[in-house]
Formats: structure tokens, C-alpha cells, sequence
């Protein structure tokens, strides 16, 4: 029977080729399980069901608590793009063949690597990998996405049984981020990678071998709150060498706010971590303690409050308020709630904040601005 747990998963990949040690530092610590995860397993339930359904495959409707309608339709998007990848294949290959949830192994490079694929479609020309990512997190690519191209070498192996594909196209599909991206990549250079990249890294990784090194990659770290590779990363930020004059220049001004972002973000995920360890397992920090914080009044029963106001002759006890625009939306129904109140719906303008350029909202001039701010 094939094990059911990769030692080095796909979805790992990122980080154990840029930290190899990092993966027998995780093993040293429980998995992690959090609500975001489950609802995206069943996402991808949901995904899988509907897409086999109109492959006309055996299938049986899951069903979960978390499926929402935001999620439904988080997924109907996927499920559509998938099936316009299914009739372009259909169309350009006589046969091709379509695989829902594939487990991909790609062991023969690394041992125990091994993973699923969202969506496999291989054609007589092509292999297309889709994978679905339901996170509302950051934007990832398909270009040189290790986790991907490990998909790719995977199913490559068993698809050149079978044909002789020319290209192997990956994408990721983000419905919740508006985002896809696809790359392609020729199958020699895939495997060229395979070999000179992820054997050795690979290899280096499961005997706990390799430099430490921080990055993006430690955001899914099990070690992210006590790793020192990455807490001297952090520190090294904050040692800023700053030139004589007695003001800094704006170049300067610039690289503390890059340098204070990501500071600020490794603080507070440390402080996350060890709150929790504190209030969960009683963990005692030197110098911390557990306190209450503030907490406002709250009735304990309001059927109490409103009998006892009532019997005291007390009736003006209530305020009507009209319902939320999502309630509204949902009450009405999309068409009916743009055609009836459509005309007073506004957005109004966000607060403006700083942002670093790479941020993939639309930029605000000081004369766009001002001249929003002249209209109000
Ligand atoms: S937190 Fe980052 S540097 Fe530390 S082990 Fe994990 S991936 Fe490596």
C-alpha cells in the first residue's frame, strides 16, 4: 500500500529548496491544523465532484459546513475554466485523457515526494497541470513554481508512456485573488531541472543537510516563530548603517519603511505564537504575564432584558435598522438588487495609504487626490 505521507510534499517544495534544512526542523513539530485549511479541502471536494460530473465520472456531491455561497462561487469559476481547458483539448487531440485529484509521484527524483494535482489533461501535444488555490493570501505565479513543475516531472514520466508531449503548461487559478497564471516549460528542460536542482536539494533536505535560509518561503514554516535563521534575518534588517548628514534622504526614509514592514510582520507573528502558547499550554515567558484585557457590558439574556424593561413600563426599547448591501444582495438576488437599488450604491473613497510600488493596486497621484478630495 503507497504511503500517505510525503516526507517531502510538493506543496513544500519552495521552501525545502530554498531551506533544505527546514524540513527535519518541521518534523519536529505537530501539524498544523486551522480552519482555512479545511475549507479549502472542501473547495476542492466540491471542485472535484463538478468536474467529474461533467466528465461524466462517478460522483457523489460532498458535503461540508463550510460551503458558503462565496465559496460556491469561488469554485464554480474554477470548475468553468477547467472545462473551457477540457474542450480545447478535446479539440485539439483525439484522445485525450482528463485526471481529477491525480496523485503525482515524483518520488524517482526525491524519495517520498509525492503529491495530488488539481487537474491533469494530457493531449498528444501537451500536458496541462491546473491547480486550484482557494487562499484570499497573496498572488502566486505559475513561473518556476516548484511545487508545480514537481507535478509536472510526475505526470510527465507516466504521460511519455503514452505520447510524446512538447510542452507542459502549468497554471494556478487564485478565483478568490481574480488571478491566473500559466507557464510553460519544454520536458527536457523540466527534467534537467529535475536532476540538477531537486535531486540534490531534495536529497540534501531529507538528511537535514543545507544552510538555513530566510525568506518568503518560512510563511508556512512550522519553525517560523522560533527559527534563529530567521529571527537573525530579521534582526539584520534593523541594523541599519545610515550615512553622516544629520537628516536621512528620502532613499533612506524609503528602505526604513521596507525594512519596519517586514519587521513588523516577524513581531507580531512572534508575539502570535507565544500569546497562544501561553494562554493554550501555560507556557510562562520570562518578564510576560497573562492578563484580562478590556471588555465592554453585555446583557445575559435578552429576553430577560426586554421582559424586565417591559414589566417596568419601559417600551422604547428597540431601533430598527435597515439591513447590510450583502444581506440586501443576497435577499434580492445580484440582477434584482443592481436593478432596484443599483443607482444608491456608491464606494466611497478608501483612506489613502503608502504602499510599496509592487502592490497591484491602481497608484493615486497627489493630483488625483486632491481633486477626489476637492469633489467630497
Ligand atoms: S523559518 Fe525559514 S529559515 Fe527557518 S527553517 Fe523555516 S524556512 Fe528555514
Amino acid at each position: 500500500m503507497p504511503s500517505t505521507h510525503a516526507r517531502f510534499s510538493p506543496s513544500a517544495a519552495n521552501r525545502r529548496l530554498h531551506c533544505p534544512p527546514s524540513l527535519t526542523l518541521e518534523e519536529q513539530f505537530q501539524d498544523e491544523e486551522s480552519a482555512y485549511a479545511a475549507e479549502g479541502t472542501a473547495g476542492h471536494a466540491m471542485a472535484e465532484h463538478l468536474i467529474k460530473k461533467y466528465l461524466k465520472q462517478r460522483t457523489r456531491r460532498p458535503v461540508s459546513d463550510y460551503y458558503s455561497d462565496e465559496l460556491l462561487e469561488a469554485v464554480d469559476e474554477y470548475v468553468s475554466f477547467v472545462q473551457g481547458e477540457i474542450e480545447e483539448a478535446r479539440r485539439v487531440c483525439k484522445d485525450p485523457v482528463f485526471t481529477v485529484e491525480q496523485r503525482v509521484d515524483a518520488s524517482e527524483y526525491v524519495e517520498g515526494c509525492f503529491g495530488t494535482a488539481d487537474m491533469v489533461i494530457v493531449t498528444d501535444n501537451y500536458i496541462h497541470i491546473i491547480d486550484l488555490k482557494l487562499g484570499r493570501g497573496v498572488q502566486v505565479f505559475a513561473d518556476h513554481n516548484e511545487q508545480l513543475m514537481i507535478y509536472g516531472l510526475g505526470v510527465l514520466s507516466k504521460a511519455e508512456l503514452l505520447y510524446d508531449p512538447k510542452v507542459v503548461r502549468l497554471t494556478i487559478f487564485q478565483p478568490r485573488l481574480n488571478h491566473c497564471s500559466t507557464w510553460e516549460i519544454d520536458p527536457a528542460e523540466l527534467k534537467q531541472w529535475g536532476e540538477e536542482v531537486l535531486r540534490p536539494t531534495g536529497a540534501m533536505a531529507l538528511m537535514g543537510a543545507g544552510e538555513f535560509a530566510a525568506g518568503s518561503w518560512c510563511r508556512f514554516c512550522k519553525a517560523r516563530n522560533q527559527c534563529r535563521a530567521r529571527a537573525e534575518e530579521f534582526l539584520k534588517l534593523a541594523q541599519m548603517e545610515f550615512r553622516k548628514p544629520a537628516l536621512l534622504d528620502d532613499e533612506e526614509i524609503a528602505e526604513v519603511l521596507r525594512r519596519s514592514d517586514e519587521l513588523a510582520k516577524w513581531a507580531a507573528d512572534v508575539y502570535a505564537f507565544a500569546q497562544d502558547e501561553a494562554i493554550i499550554h501555560g507556557k510562562q515567558w520570562p518578564g510576560y504575564k497573562l492578563v484580562e484585557g478590556r471588555s465592554v457590558r453585555k446583557y445575559s439574556s435578552e429576553d430577560e432584558v426586554v421582559a424586565a424593561a417591559q414589566a417596568n413600563g419601559y417600551t422604547d426599547i428597540f431601533k430598527k435598522s435597515l439591513i447590510g448591501i450583502g444581506d440586501m444582495e443576497r435577499l434580492m438576488g445580484k440582477a434584482e438588487f443592481q436593478r432596484i437599488l443599483g443607482p444608491y450604491v456608491y464606494k466611497p473613497q478608501g483612506k489613502l495609504t503608502l504602499v510599496p510600488k509592487s502592490d497591484n493596486r491602481q497608484e493615486v497621484t497627489k493630483d488625483t487626490a486632491s481633486a477626489e478630495f476637492q469633489e467630497v
